[in-house]
C-alpha cells in the first residue's frame, strides 16, 4: 500500500486551519485549539493535543495530517554559549539554525541605548581570558538565526553556504519549525521571553520571498514573536525590496553591503551585475522607514579587499542621507574561503571613519565561530567539531 502524503499543521495559517476544520465537519473552535497547540505549545504530535477529543484525532491521523516539526539531527555547543543546529526535514534535506543566548550583538533588541550598551559592555566582556557566557542572566535578548533555503545560489565569494548552491526552498513550515523545533529545546516562550529573530542562516530570503513573507506573519501572529524584533538580510533583490516595503507584516531590514564601488562588489558578489550599488542605493533610500526605524547595512571586513580607509569614504558617501547603521563583521573564515580577516585596528579604523562621516556603525562579534555557527559558516558541517580559534 502506497502511503498518501501527509499534511503538515505547521506552515498553516488561520484560513487555512479553518477551512480544513470545515471540510471535515468540526466545530470551528478546533481552529484556535489546533493554532494554539501547534504554534504556542509547540506540541510534537497530534496525540499530545489533549484537548481534543479521540476520535478528532483519529480522523486527523486517518487524513495524515501531522504537526511537522523538523527534528534536531545535531547539537553543537560553542564556548561562548551559542548552539548550532542541524535541523532535518522529512526528505533528508537540512539546515542550519542558530540560538544565541545573549543576542547577536549587532540585531538585537530594539537598537536603543540600552541595547547599544549592553552591546559594547558584552564586547568588553568578550576580551577578558576567561570568558563564560552568565548563565541565567540576559535571557532578555536571545537570538535564534534561521534558514530560509536549502544552500544558497547568491555565490558570496566569502560566505561558506554558497559552496552548497541551492539544493531547495524551504516552505513556510519549514521556516517556522526551526524557530518552534529550538524554542521548544531551549525550553523558552515568547512573548514571556524575549526572543529576537534574524533571517540570516542559510540562503537568500528574498529568492524565496513567498514562503518567507508567509512565515513572518506566523511568527507574529501566532507564535507571538514580536515584529520589532526580526530582522531579514537580503544581499539585494532589489525588486523584492520594494516588494517588501508593502507588506504587512514587516520585520526589520538589514541589506549585506559588503563594498563600497561596484567593481569590487561584483567580484565579491556577483548578483551586483544584475542589481548594482546605485539601483540597491536608490531602493534603500525609497523604503519607508517606521518610527525609530533604520536600514542596517552589514559590511563584511575582508583583509587587503574592502577594509582600507578609501573604501570606509566611499561607504560613508554612499550611504549618505539614508536614514541607516553599518554593521561591521569582521570575516569568519572556513576551509576553501581565499580571503583573511583583517586585524582589530584595521576594523577599528574602518569603524572611526564611517562614525566622524556620522554614520553610526557598530562591530559584529563573532557568535561559535569555534563550531562554525558565525555568520557565513553555515555549510552543515557537521564532519568539524571545533576549529582553531581566529
Ligand atoms: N542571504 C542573506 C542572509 C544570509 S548571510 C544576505 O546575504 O544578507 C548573513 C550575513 O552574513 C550577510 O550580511 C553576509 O554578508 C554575512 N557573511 C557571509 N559570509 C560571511 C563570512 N564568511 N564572515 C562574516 N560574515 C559573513
Amino acid at each position: 500500500m502506497t502511503d498518501s502524503p501527509q499534511t503538515a499543521l505547521l506552515g498553516l495559517d488561520r484560513p487555512e486551519i479553518s477551512h480544513l476544520i470545515e471540510e471535515m465537519g468540526e466545530p470551528s473552535y478546533r481552529n484556535q485549539q489546533l493554532l494554539e497547540a501547534v504554534y504556542r505549545q509547540r506540541v510534537a504530535e497530534i496525540d499530545q493535543i489533549s484537548t481534543l477529543p479521540q476520535q478528532f484525532r483519529a480522523t486527523l491521523a486517518e487524513k495524515r495530517i501531522v504537526v511537522g516539526v523538523p527534528t534536531i539531527q545535531r547539537k553543537f555547543v560553542s564556548q561562548d554559549g551559542t548552539v548550532r543546529y542541524l535541523i532535518a526535514f522529512p526528505d533528508g534535506q537540512s539546515v542550519e539554525t542558530v540560538w544565541m543566548p545573549e543576542g547577536d550583538g549587532g540585531e538585537a533588541g530594539d537598537g536603543s541605548e540600552a541595547g547599544e550598551l549592553a552591546e559594547r559592555l558584552a564586547e568588553v566582556e568578550d576580551q577578558k581570558p576567561n570568558y563564560r557566557p552568565r548563565q541565567g542572566q540576559n535571557q532578555g535578548r536571545s537570538t535564534i538565526c534561521i534558514s530560509s533555503q536549502v544552500g544558497c545560489a547568491v555565490d558570496c565569494q566569502f560566505c561558506l553556504t554558497a559552496l552548497l548552491g541551492v539544493k531547495r526552498n524551504l516552505s513556510a513550515g519549514e521556516i517556522v519549525g526551526q524557530v518552534c523545533a529550538v524554542l521548544k529545546d531551549q525550553n523558552v516562550s515568547p512573548p514571556e521571553d524575549r526572543i529576537n529573530l534574524v533571517f540570516m542562516g542559510m540562503g537568500e530570503p528574498f529568492l524565496n520571498y513567498d514562503n518567507f513573507v508567509k512565515a513572518a506573519r506566523l511568527l507574529v501572529e501566532e507564535v507571538g514573536i514580536a515584529e520589532r524584533r526580526m530582522t531579514v538580510s537580503t544581499a539585494g533583490i532589489v525588486p523584492r525590496i520594494y516588494d517588501f516595503a508593502a507588506e504587512r507584516v514587516r520585520p526589520k531590514l538589514a541589506i549585506s553591503l559588503n563594498a563600497s564601488n561596484d567593481a569590487l562588489r561584483t567580484r565579491l558578489m556577483p548578483l551586483n551585475k544584475k542589481w548594482n550599488l546605485e539601483m540597491l542605493m536608490a531602493a534603500a533610500k525609497a523604503y519607508p522607514l517606521r518610527t525609530r526605524e533604520w536600514v542596517t547595512f552589514e559590511y563584511v571586513l575582508l583583509g587587503g579587499v574592502n577594509d582600507r580607509p578609501d573604501n570606509a569614504k566611499e561607504v560613508a558617501e554612499l550611504l549618505r542621507g539614508v536614514r541607516c547603521k553599518v554593521n561591521l563583521i569582521a570575516l569568519n573564515p572556513g576551509p576553501g574561503i581565499d580571503f583573511t580577516t583583517p586585524g582589530a585596528e584595521r576594523v577599528a579604523a574602518f569603524q572611526n571613519i564611517l562614525r566622524q562621516a556620522g554614520i553610526p556603525a557598530f562591530l559584529r562579534r563573532p557568535r561559535g565561530r569555534d563550531i562554525y555557527a558565525a555568520c557565513g559558516q553555515l555549510k552543515r558541517t557537521v564532519e568539524i567539531a571545533t576549529v582553531p580559534p581566529a
